[in-house]
């Protein structure tokens, strides 16, 4: 029986590749080109939307846990990522083009039929749900009717991307944090230009969007902690950014000047032709952005190639409807992954996708799905999204990030230092995912 997977994203694409290779036959659904997202650019499948970065690598943080859980299980997007990787400090960026047309290879080259085609009914029995934050309306809208389902939603921007010939290399500056390569291009301020162009995201007119004045006033979980507009940030307070996006500790001058506040620039590809603005997503009108932007020192004669823009990210509530294996409960082979059933961001998108492929397959062999272990961050992720873990105060679940604090305490004598600490708990989920591999495949 061929398996239906809805949504070619990360999670849709990553769940198509674990059925694939266990020898399904997988109907891959993707609504565009005929239905546009509004965020997604043509067709391509496995697109990465905002950044071009999958975040951290390395086991002293949640991300780079989080993939090396999701390598121990075999993903393909993680193996693709590494191979059209470009230098990012500690992170892992792609060129985004490239990781989105290999990823689309590699699925056709295992025999993926792909149906370009809106799912818009309640799909059946065996089916993956991957359509992402930007589901399109009706599809959306048969799942809550179906499920009695409560439709959660809350809003995001995208971030500006320069050409880098507009960019004045002499004024700006290359170096990575805390002395790792310089990857980066840095955008130094001092004080005053800080200040000005805080008061200038306050002020510059922000973009409407239909309906989404009222729901920011209206939902009392109108936007997502993990990442604020920067024009909400600068309301916060005067420092908020320079604790954020903008944080300059660690990045200083070939010739060691320091400044107050420093925005960074990452490459888009490995030729450097395009660099986007790291945590600078915003709603601001694209005249606005062109005034706020264009005022930094280095960045007078920018040309966008694209503006931010402000989106709807919906999801399910997975407290109301998800079992940590991520399948909807009294659903049985009917699963859902990505950003839908609750897990924010790309990698979390990608390692959702495979559970959800891998549990499928162990439906469709007359198992049961299992939910990885509670010391693995995947554990942990999809046990704080299918229970009662993070609350937002308005009483309903909020996504959810990957974070150390997901997992419960390490035994033995305290680790001291935070850095060994994390270390330590990724060491100890990277054992136990060694043990559910062998188990979830057999
Ligand atoms: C504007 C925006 C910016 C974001 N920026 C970041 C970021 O910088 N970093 C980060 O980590 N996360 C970011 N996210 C969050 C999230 O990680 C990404 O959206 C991620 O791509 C989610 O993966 P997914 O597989 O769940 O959905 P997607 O990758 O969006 O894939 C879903 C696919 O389903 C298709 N689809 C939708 N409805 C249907 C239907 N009815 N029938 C058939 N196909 C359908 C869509 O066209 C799409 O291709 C962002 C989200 C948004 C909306």
């Amino acid at each position: 029986m061929p398996v239906t997977i809805v949504g070619g994203g990360l999670a849709g694409c990553e769940a198509a590749w674990q059925l694939l290779r266990r020898g399904h036959r997988v109907r891959l659904l993707e609504m565009r080109p005929s239905v546009e997202t509004g965020a997604h650019d043509g067709d391509g499948l496995a697109q990465l939307v905002c950044s071009n970065s999958l975040k951290g690598k390395g086991l002293s943080s949640a991300h780079g846990c989080l993939k090396a859980e999701a390598t121990v299980l075999g993903s393909l997007l993680l193996e693709v990522a590494g191979e059209v990787s470009i230098p990012a400090g500690g992170a892992l960026a792609v060129e985004r083009a490239a990781f989105s047309a290999a990823v689309e290879e590699r699925l056709l080259k295992a025999g993926v039929e792909l149906v370009r085609e809106e799912l818009t009914e309640f799909p059946a029995f065996p089916v993956v749900i991957a359509s992402g934050p930007l589901t399109s309306p009706a599809l959306m809208k048969s799942l809550v009717k179906e499920l009695g389902a409560e439709r959660l939603f809350f809003h995001d921007a995208t971030a500006p991307v320069f050409t880098t010939e507009s960019l004045d290399l002499k004024r700006v500056f290359a170096a990575g944090r805390h002395g790792q390569a310089a990857d980066y291009l840095n955008v130094g301020l001092n004080k005053e230009e800080y200040l000005r162009f805080r008061e200038q995201l306050i002020n510059l007119p922000r973009a409407r969007v239909h309906g989404v004045e009222e729901e920011l006033a209206d939902n009392n979980f109108a936007v997502f902690e993990g990442c604020l507009p920067i024009e909400v940030l600068a309301e916060r307070s005067e420092d908020a950014l320079r604790y954020g996006p903008l944080r300059p500790i660690g990045l200083r001058t070939p010739a060691g000047e320091n400044f107050y506040a420093v925005l960074q620039l990452r490459a888009e590809d490995s030729t450097r032709t395009r660099y986007n603005l790291v945590g600078c997503q915003t709603r601001l009108t694209p005249l606005a952005q062109r005034a706020l932007f264009r005022s930094l020192p280095g960045l007078e004669q920018a040309e966008f190639v694209r503006y931010g823009r402000m989106h709807r990210n919906s999801y399910l509530n997975g407290y109301q409807l998800l079992n940590p294996t991520l399948e909807l409960r009294g659903q049985r082979g009917i699963f859902v992954a990505g950003q839908l059933s609750g897990a924010e961001g790309y990698t979390e998108a990608i390692a959702t996708g495979l559970l959800a492929g891998l549990n499928l397959d162990r439906r469709l062999r007359g198992l049961d799905p299992l939910t990885p272990p509670a010391v693995s961050l995947l554990g942990a992720l999809t046990r704080t999204i299918a229970g009662k873990g993070l609350l937002h105060k308005s009483g309903v679940p909020a996504p959810v990030n990957v974070n150390f604090g997901l997992l419960p305490p390490l035994n033995g004598p305290k680790v001291k230092k935070k850095k060994e600490r994390k270390e330590a708990y990724s060491q100890r989920s990277q054992a136990a995912m060694h043990v559910f591999r062998y188990g979830i495949n057999n």
